[in-house]
This record gives structure tokens, sequence and C-alpha cells, in this order.
């Protein structure tokens, strides 16, 4: 079975930066499940998986533009400390999601002066090119609750 619209795919991957450095990996874990055409996962990684089978491996070098987006500095906020609902937990490399006009994004705070912390919307791997090496294990149908969810669900379900 090929991999296309609706498909739920189940693979091993690894990935690395430019210099060949691990940045993540689903080695010694079992492996990732996806709706495959639904943008679960970077749009990148799905055209290259476009029309594989299981059993295949394949390896996808994908630039920042069809990964996690070219940087931002617009992105790049200052908010005054008493915005936080909790000031005391404001630290330096504190990761948190925010509520931005496009949806959820994870912030990520840079700078802390005084009464004013800097934080971060870019994705920690923007600007990235990303090196993918995929070993595709199991192209199934995928359920109609999973189609009308948008997204996998486990062997046992999920309630929601
Ligand atoms: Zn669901």
């Amino acid at each position: 079975m090929k991999i296309s619209k609706g498909k739920v795919v189940s693979m091993h991957y690894a990935l690395t930066d430019v210099t060949g450095e691990v940045l993540d990996s689903s080695e010694g874990q079992a492996p990732l499940d996806y709706l495959h055409g639904y943008g679960n996962i970077i749009a990148g990684l799905e055209k290259a998986l476009e029309d594989k089978e299981a059993g295949e491996k394949l390896k996808a070098v994908i630039p920042p533009e069809d990964g996690y987006g070219i940087r931002e500095e617009a992105l790049v906020k200052n908010l005054p400390l008493s915005s936080f609902q909790s000031p005391d937990e404001v630290e330096l490399g504190a990761q948190f999601q925010a509520e931005t006009s496009e949806g959820p994004r994870l912030a990520t705070v840079t700078k802390i002066e005084d009464k004013t912390v800097t934080v971060d919307l870019n994705h920690p791997l923007a600007d990235q090119t990303l090196s993918f090496d995929i070993d595709v294990v199991d192209v199934r149908d995928a359920t109609e609750e999973e189609l009308a969810h948008g997204h996998v669900h486990g062997p046992k379900g999920h309630g929601h």
C-alpha cells in the first residue's frame, strides 16, 4: 500500500542538522505514527513520503521553508513581566505555549531585563535545513474516526 492522503504511516526516523548532529530520533522507541496529508508533520517530509511503501528507506533533506520556517524578527517580543501569570517562574530558557493570532506557538524566554521579558516565538528549528533518515514500517488505511479528527489514534483509541 502506497502512502497517500488518509493513510496512517508508521515510521522510524532520525533527524540530523547540517553538521550531522542528531536532533531527534525514534531509536529505541516505538515507531512514530501519523495521519498523512493533514499537516501533522512538516510539509517537506509529507512530500518526501508521498507514494512510498512499507519497507522503504529514504533520506529527505528539507529546506527551512518546507520545515519549521524562516526566522522572523517580528516574532521576538518584549513583554512586561507583570503580564505573566506566574512572574516568579519566568527564567531564561523557559518555554511555554503562547496564544497568538496564528494559533498556539512555542515561546522561549531569551532575555529578562528589569521588568521586561523578551520571548522568541520562532520555532527552535526555524532557519535550519533538516535531514531525515526514514524507515517506513507500516502503511494502513485510517479509520473514519481518525479521518474525522485529522490525526492518528493509538491502538486503544483515545477518549475525546
Ligand atoms: Zn482524535
